[in-house]
């Protein structure tokens, strides 16, 4: 292997730890930092990411409250606790967790979450915030792989960076930080036709696709940032990513294991969200 592996749990832990600190000066004037998350219903891989999310926000130091409700829950229902939590002082970041039961309209709740306590970033004036450079709080997942872009020390200004991808909470939101960064970006997705011809040129692959092996060796620009943000299982059953890691890592500079990669950092941003969002608060 030539690449360099970027190690999203060491960046992790570097960043929750910062965290921490900022949440106990917080706690220490009275304004302790809180987050809600929403669960409805039973999807098992919802009920292990919103288990993570509490236990980093247990970690940190930050007040969080779980809520978990019966799949029947109805939509009114739902914006009625959303509508609560909007209203509690104690909150400060409120995240429902998706999907949502087929009878909710998810647009419907996203919009419901107060702006200032938006720290999924997924709501369309956050969306706004980002497309028109104003502060505001980032999607978690591209806000990590910003951060693990950062820490190859690569800057950015002037390169081109290609995002395989665009949905609303990953490929588009990474798309627009990256622009933001001054790179020059392209997208591809589902109807590019060679998506290989992009990524050659590419300084930067951000691949968000959710199938095995989109991006493979001689898809890669020798020295190029591979951030693999997709999850998969392979043969074996094993946590895999978008990426062929054994053969692109042969040619990238620098390259996110799965797991190990962009994973860790999701539920990291996520916390340093709901930090600004109490500090904010406490002004
Ligand atoms: P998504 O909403 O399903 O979007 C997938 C995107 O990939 C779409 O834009 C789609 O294009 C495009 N696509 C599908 N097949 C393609 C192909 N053969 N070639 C090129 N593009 C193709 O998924 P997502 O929510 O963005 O998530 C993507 C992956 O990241 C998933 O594996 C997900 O589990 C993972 N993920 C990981 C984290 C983390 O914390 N590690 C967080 C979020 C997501 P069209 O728009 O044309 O359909």
């Amino acid at each position: 292997m030539t690449a360099q592996p970027i190690d999203g749990t060491a960046l992790s832990t570097q960043i929750r730890a910062e965290v921490a600190q900022r949440a106990a000066a917080l706690t220490a004037r009275g304004r302790q930092p809180g987050l809600a998350v929403v669960l409805v219903g039973d999807d098992p891989a919802s009920q292990v990411y919103v288990r993570n999310k509490v236990k980093a926000c247990h970690d940190a130091g930050v007040h969080s409250v779980f809520e978990k409700h019966d799949a029947t829950l109805t939509e009114a229902e739902l914006l009625a606790r959303v509508a609560a939590l909007n209203a509690d002082p104690r909150i400060h970041g409120i995240l429902v967790q998706m999907p949502l039961p087929q009878h909710i309209n998810p647009h419907k709740v996203i919009e419901a979450i107060a702006t200032h306590k938006d720290v999924d970033g997924y709501s369309v004036l956050s969306a706004g915030e980002l497309m028109t450079g104003l502060p505001g709080f980032r999607p978690c997942t591209p806000y990590g792989c910003m951060k693990l872009i950062a820490s190859t020390g690569i800057d950015l200004r002037g390169k081109h960076a290609v995002v395989v991808g665009r949905s609303n909470t990953v490929g588009k939101p990474m798309a627009l930080l990256l622009l933001q960064a001054n790179a020059t970006v392209t997208i591809c997705h589902s109807a590019t036709s060679d998506i290989g011809h992009h990524t050659r040129q590419a300084d930067v692959v951000v691949v968000a696709v959710g199938r095995r092996n989109v991006l493979r060796a001689d898809m890669v620009k020798p020295g190029a940032v591979v951030i693999d943000v997709g999850m998969n299982r392979n043969d074996e059953g094993k946590l895999c990513g978008d990426v062929d890691f054994k053969s692109v890592a042969q040619v990238a500079g620098f390259i996110t294991p799965v797991p190990g990669g962009v994973g860790p950092m999701t539920i990291t941003m996520l916390l340093v969200n709901t930090i600004e969002a109490a500090e904010r608060n406490a002004g």
